[in-house]
């Protein structure tokens, strides 16, 4: 059976291994068809085709677009996209632009709480292309603020702790649009991952639909097994496709590559559309 792991990070954005590494992981773990997803970037994708293309491992390409969605964040990805499309480039610019304001803005917070130095210790672990929130939870765990990431998130970096910035990110039409411009499928990210109602979780489905966008993920890493039969039901209500990715960041964590269950029998999986 061919093994689909279509959400995957690297270092173009906070994933720990390069696209060439990945590439090579993937293939150790089994996997036939790997999603690259960095966040809201591609830069990663011409290192990670090369690599793939001497193999059997096939690389679809792709991004993990995030959405201010009701009062919170949500994260959508574009699957089989063209990166090159001017559309799409122009709106990840845009993206990254916030991001960079918004990595000073975290690190002024913070030295406000006493921790000097963030920017430049987040930085180490970060590539050129993308400052994020974990690459600030790696430099806040290893000056001992907290005893792991998890802990850390919880402790400085979710909403009212001190060095949170509220995301000012894209919108879910815009969202929707720009990967529908670059060809791609839309999909909603680990949809049980949102601490939203069951009615929420509905109406984003519904606006989301409404505006292009044709799948979620059934299967993710990190998800509780019930989810699953919950998500697939879903899924076969609203008519929309199946996806599954285990959001691979690195070696020896919660989700490994490749290493997930297989959609449920009622659902259209994503790749028949590829
Ligand atoms: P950002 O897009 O920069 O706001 O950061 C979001 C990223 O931080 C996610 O994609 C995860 O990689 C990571 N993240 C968020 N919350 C947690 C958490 N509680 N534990 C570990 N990683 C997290
Ligand atoms: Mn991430
Ligand atoms: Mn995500
Ligand atoms: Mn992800």
């Amino acid at each position: 059976m061919t093994c689909y792991d279509l959400h995957s990070h690297s270092t173009a954005s906070d994933g720990s291994l390069s696209p060439e590494a990945l590439i090579a992981r993937a293939i150790e773990h089994n996997v036939d068809v790997l999603a690259l997803t960095d966040h809201d970037g591609t830069e990663g994708i011409a290192a990670a085709k090369q690599a793939a293309q001497a193999t059997d491992l096939t690389l679809i390409s792709g991004v993990e677009i995030s959405v201010t969605w009701g009062n919170g964040t949500v994260h959508i990805l574009g699957l089989n996209i063209d990166p090159e499309n001017a559309e799409l480039q122009q709106g990840l610019t845009a993206m990254r632009d916030f991001r960079v304001g918004r990595a000073h803005e975290i690190a002024k917070r913070l030295d406000k709480a006493g921790i000097s130095g963030a920017l430049e210790g987040a930085r180490k672990y970060a590539s050129e292309v993308m400052l994020g929130r974990l690459h600030f939870a790696k430099f806040l765990v290893e000056h001992n603020y907290a005893k792991d990431i998890p802990s850390v998130f919880k402790r400085y970096l979710v909403r009212g702790k001190p060095g949170y910035v509220p995301g000012q990110w894209t919108t879910l039409h815009e969202a929707v649009s720009w990967i529908n411009s670059a060809g791609g499928q839309a999909v909603i990210a680990h949809p049980a991952r949102y601490k939203i109602t069951a009615t929420k979780l509905r109406r984003l489905i519904t606006e989301f639909k409404e505006a292009g966008g044709v799948g979620f993920e059934v299967v993710s890493g990190r998800q509780h097994p019930e989810e699953v039969k919950n998500l697939a039901r879903l899924a076969e209500k609203f008519e929309l496709y199946a996806s599954c990715g285990s959001d691979f960041h690195t070696p020896d964590s919660w989700a490994e590559l490749g290493m997930l269950s297989a959609l449920p029998e009622s659902c259209t999986p994503i790749w028949t559309t590829f």
